[in-house]
């Protein structure tokens, strides 16, 4: 840090902006932190799965008072040849994965009761209104330091009309249901069924889930809600009324450039969503907001915080790397066999083995030498390896470098 006392604003109030408002409340210097949330916490509503898969990182007890409503011991894949086919078929392969620091919750209310605890230890909240560009302006005049954790696309790349810099997004509908989920309670399904994305029904407990679609191709279907009605159909879960689905973008990491993610000139950070880095792969982001929340936070306390973008990009490269291999498996071959075969060498993984550790999924792959030959035998495949070891996304072939 540069000043003896400094200010801070944050703005957006979700996850990443929480766990930014935690890190800077904890540095002593800071004088003031206010939080600008466009929504109010009794009435805040999310589009998300609601799994948090390492609830370690947020600083509240993991009681169901806080939201933390079912403690699952993993989640199970499921994958199967297409979506055409009925409810009894058979998959062509099931995979179990661990996750032990994992919740299914209440997001809506772990964010409101970790909003409290901030307000409660001097992080003043200015809820219920949404910060328009000319008041951005106006914050980035008056406080410190800025740090935009407004989500995708953020408030700071649309204040300066730069939204096309994101490359890369999912679509997903989600909606909690009512239903008997007593079979799987512990451990939440997630259906791959032939196509670049997959479904997914995470209980909340044994009589209400989380359920949901999202796809992260270019091939989307005309009609979202009837594709999440035939998702329900086929998976066995009930079929959510229309009104109650949200729909939203993720955005797929990194899927901007690292370099934008920090504006010197106002002292402006970005953050979580805002700063593209939801996994490619599976969609990921409550984690991976929180991670670079205490990434940020912990280079200001340092001093250190214009080494942000590189940091951010250097903690979260493996999972880049990653996300883009594991999608491969399906998108540059497209064969069910192969995708549950590859499911299957990866059962009793962690998720954060399957999501951050390369070397561990490369390892258990190649415990199966034909599914891996087959994986590797394919120049797109090859291309995506040599593109996420050289680092060559989206972005850069975006702006022609
Ligand atoms: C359908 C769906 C399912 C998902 N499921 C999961 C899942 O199960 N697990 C997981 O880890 N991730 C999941 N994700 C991804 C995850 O929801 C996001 O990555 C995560 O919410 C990012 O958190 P964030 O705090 O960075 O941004 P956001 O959650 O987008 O929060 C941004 C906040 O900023 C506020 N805001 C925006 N603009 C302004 C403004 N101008 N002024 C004031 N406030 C503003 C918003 O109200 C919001 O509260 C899912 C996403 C979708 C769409």
């Amino acid at each position: 840090m540069n000043e003896s006392t400094s200010t801070a604003a944050v703005i957006g109030g979700s996850v990443t902006g929480l766990a930014v408002a935690t890190g800077l409340n904890n540095i002593e210097d800071f004088t003031q932190v206010t939080v600008y949330e466009r929504q109010e916490y009794d009435e805040k509503r999310v589009d998300c799965g609601e799994a948090i898969n390492d609830t370690t990182l947020i600083p509240l007890e993991k009681t169901p008072k806080n939201g933390f409503v079912n403690d699952i011991d993993g989640f199970q894949l499921h994958v199967y040849e297409s979506t055409d086919r009925r409810l009894e078929a058979d998959p062509l392969a099931t995979s179990d994965l661990r996750c032990d620091p994992g919740y299914i919750c209440e997001r809506d209310t772990v964010e409101r009761r970790w909003a409290d605890r901030l307000a409660s230890s001097s992080v003043e909240f200015r809820t219920g209104r949404s910060v328009s560009p000319a008041e951005y302006a106006e914050i980035v005049e008056t406080y410190d330091y800025v740090i935009d954790a407004s989500g995708q696309p953020s408030l700071t790349l649309k204040s300066k009309g730069k939204t096309e810099e994101y490359t890369g997004d999912m679509i997903a509908l989600n909606a909690t249901v009512e239903g008997d989920f007593s079979v799987y309670v512990n451990r939440p399904r997630i259906f791959f069924e032939g196509y670049v994305g997959y479904a997914w029904s995470f209980p909340k407990s044994e009589h209400h889930a989380n359920v949901g679609i999202g796809w992260a191709g270019e091939q989307r279907p005309d009609d979202y809600f009837n594709a999440l009605k035939s998702a329900a159909e086929r998976n066995g879960f009930p079929i959510p009324e229309r009104e109650q689905v949200n729909i939203a973008t993720i955005p797929k990491g990194p899927s901007l450039d690292p370099g934008t993610v920090y504006f010197p000139e106002g002292n402006v950070f970005l953050v979580g969503d805002a700063a593209g880095i939801a996994n490619r792969y599976q969609g990921e982001g409550i984690c991976q907001g929180i991670r670079s929340a205490d990434l940020l936070t912990g280079l200001i306390a340092g001093g250190n915080e214009s080494a942000y973008p590189q940091e951010l990009y250097k903690l979260m490269k493996s999972e880049y790397r990653l996300a883009h291999l594991m999608r491969g498996a399906w998108v540059e071959h497209e064969d069910p066999e192969l995708l549950a075969a590859v499911t299957e060498a990866l059962d009793g993984l962690t998720i954060d083995e399957i999501t951050r550790q390369p070397a561990v999924v490369i390892r258990h792959i190649l415990n199966r030498p034909m599914t891996a030959a087959k994986l590797i035998s394919d120049t797109g495949m090859i291309r995506r390896l040599y593109d996420s070891y050289t680092d060559s996304w989206e972005y850069a072939v975006a702006r022609g470098s």
